[in-house]
């Protein structure tokens, strides 16, 4: 279904343990969960070989617990918030793989870089002083629209956005090269336009109550 190169991130928020259970038993082993309450409570109950994405609004004040259980924070979506990941990460002794969130899409979602925002943040070389924080590519959402016009546009303008960040080698960058986009009703249009994970919760668990 999925084309080479493309990983699957099982959407698992609001699901119980045993449907991720039931997916982790089937293969599955890549999970994404959005609150970080439901994440903690989650992971004991859980073989302990899942890679955990975080994909949702990160406060503040939840940044510390949760430093240390993820593969992956998949949105990062403002310099305040990756610079408490990386002084949390530091502490911890850790190093924490981030994605950063980009905002393309009409009003959905309020959170995210503008894309001039992420290119400015790159060249001004902000990630720099960055120790303990790994940002391996970025993460966004297309409006939500049965226009697949708009949506396609949407994520081919993420997708330009992460072009000119990773084909800049003076910014030396390493690893970054994730490009998360597509959810259960538009993935196929993310792929095309060069998605490198896809992140599916409804189409494999159902609907959400
Ligand atoms: C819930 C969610 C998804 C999955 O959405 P589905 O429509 O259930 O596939 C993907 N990405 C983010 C950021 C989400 O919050």
């Amino acid at each position: 279904m999925l084309p080479p190169g493309v990983k699957l991130c099982a959407v698992s928020k609001f699901h119980p343990v045993s449907a991720i259970q039931e997916a982790y038993n089937a293969g599955q082993r890549c999970f994404g969960e959005s609150r970080v309450q439901e994440l903690l409570e989650k992971i004991p109950q859980l073989p302990s070989d899942i890679d955990w994405h975080f994909i949702g609004h990160l406060q503040t004040n939840k940044v510390r617990p949760l430093i240390g259980k993820t593969a992956l924070i998949e949105s990062v979506d403002s310099e305040k918030l990756l610079n408490l990941i990386d002084s949390e990460s530091r502490k911890a002794g850790v190093v924490t793989k981030v994605l950063m969130q980009l905002h393309v899409a009409r009003e959905e979602t309020k959170f995210g870089f503008l894309p001039e925002e992420l290119l400015s943040f790159f060249e001004e070389r902000k990630f720099e002083c960055l120790t303990n924080t790994h940002i391996c590519g970025v993460m966004g959402m297309a409006s939500n629209t049965d226009d697949n016009e708009r949506v396609r546009a949407d994520f081919a303008e993420i997708a330009r956005v992460f072009r000119e960040i990773s084909g800049n080698p003076s910014l030396g960058l390493r690893g970054f090269d994730v490009v998360s986009m597509g959810m259960s009703h538009d993935w196929p249009i993310a792929v095309e336009e060069g998605a490198t994970i896809v992140r599916i919760g409804s189409m494999i668990f159902g609907d959400r109550k």
